[in-house]
């Protein structure tokens, strides 16, 4: 009963707060929530209790105060110790007292944990609600939510109106298209990938929402083919509920939930990444948090109206800027549009950067000349930024399974 009405409760304060992103007041909500959790944070947070400022927090330091940050008392040793027998072992629960133990296993192999209580997750679910469904919630609505296993924080909505199910990634591909096309969902969300593999599936979503990966312009604009409507997308991490999209499909950031200052990466070209604040999350307290995400600023207003920051594209990651010899940054986004410019029959490739001037490229395509033709516009875009062009080495393109999380640009050294 009471979670019910946490969600509720959510549910109504961020529709208010999301209408009143169109007004002067837009930014007034953030405001009384940061006014009331600094207090918070520093009566029960050890690690905060005696410092003036606020660092900027990394994953890595984040995880290094793990025991002091948050504001339950758990260490991270214990936290480590649920979160491995959860993985073992699924129906043991992965719970400290009351506490949920949330984790992700990173793609270098650092695990990231967190902490949070079930008012937490209702209160994220209750915002989510308010953000996404393209009706109220007195209207019945089916959701099917595509993730990697794992993803404890997403299991439990459902309520006599939303109905709610999960499936997860990587499981047969054939049961999976079964199960959706017979539950068959009002709102759809789902990595792209996903999204493209389900795009020929008999079913008749009101809403597709793109989630936890790149949306390429390209791909969205095949989604968008395939599924006769906009594609929406989600920007939301382990870290928080970071932002949706408006009716006009664009992506906004939630300023009215989360604080964000914005780190200029490149000004010129609106390139962006933030530290986030978020005050919803008291059990381990997400401040200034640095997200190493490459986020880039659309010019002007949304036509809808909202004052809260235009996300005009995720582009990737921080960690996939390549960095060439002479120190010129070259960002995923360039390297996407040489190669997909170059050739129409390119059906997949993945550019990764082996060492500063080492570039390995893989293509998927049935036209022996296209390796030729990203050669050559790959080349033209390095001499375009640098004096130094690297060494470009190519290869056929290997399949990943569907569980990993696709990431077409990415830098494999330091
Ligand atoms: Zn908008």
């Amino acid at each position: 009963m009471k979670r019910k009405f946490l969600i509720f409760s959510s549910y109504l304060v961020t529709l208010i707060t999301t209408a009143l992103s169109h007004t002067p007041m837009a930014f007034v909500p953030i405001r009384i929530r940061l006014y009331f959790f600094f207090p918070f944070l520093r009566a029960h947070s050890p690690f905060y209790q005696t410092l003036e400022d606020l660092p900027v927090m990394t994953k890595m330091t984040w995880m290094k105060d793990f025991d002091r940050i948050n504001t339950v008392g758990v260490s991270l040793r214990d936290a480590e110790a649920v979160a491995l027998t959860f993985e073992r072992e699924p129906s043991m629960l992965p719970f400290i007292g009351n506490t949920t133990v949330l984790f992700s296993t990173g793609t270098s192999g650092n695990r990231g944990i967190q902490l949070t209580r079930s008012h937490e997750q209702s209160v994220w679910t209750g915002a989510v609600l308010a953000k996404l469904l393209p009706r109220s919630i007195f209207h019945s609505q089916k959701i099917a939510l595509f993730l990697r296993a794992n993803s404890q924080i997403y299991e439990t909505i459902n309520s006599t109106k939303i109905r709610f199910e999960y499936f997860p990634l990587g499981l047969d591909l054939q049961k999976q298209k079964e199960r959706l096309e017979a539950y068959n969902p009002d709102i759809v969300v789902a990595p792209p990938s996903m999204l493209k593999l389900m795009s020929s599936w008999r079913i008749q979503p009101q809403k597709v929402i793109s989630c936890a990966e790149v949306l390429s312009p390209e791909d969205r604009q095949l989604l968008e083919q395939s599924f006769q409507q906009k594609i929406h997308e989600i920007y939301q991490c382990t870290e928080g509920f970071l932002g949706a999209s408006c009716e006009e499909g664009n992506l906004h950031l939630n300023e009215d939930m989360v604080r964000f200052e914005k780190v200029w990466i490149d000004e010129a070209s609106r390139r962006f990444n933030v530290l986030i604040t978020d005050p919803q999350r008291r059990t381990q307290p997400v401040v200034r948090y640095s997200l190493n995400d490459i986020l880039v600023e659309a010019k002007g207003r949304c036509p809808c109206g909202s004052r809260f920051t235009w996300v005009e594209r995720i582009e990737g990651r921080c960690d996939d800027i390549f960095y060439l010899v002479d120190g010129t940054m070259v960002f995923p986004d360039h390297i996407r549009r040489a190669v997909v410019a170059a050739s129409a029959t390119i059906e997949e490739y993945r550019v990764t950067q082996k060492a500063a001037d080492l570039i390995l490229i893989q293509l998927k395509t049935s036209e022996p000349r296209d390796v030729e033709l990203v050669r050559l516009s790959l080349l033209d875009l390095f001499k375009s930024l640098t004096g130094t062009i690297p060494h470009l080495e190519f290869s056929s393109y290997d399949e990943e399974p569907v569980t990993s999380k696709k990431r077409r640009i990415k830098r494999d050294f330091l």
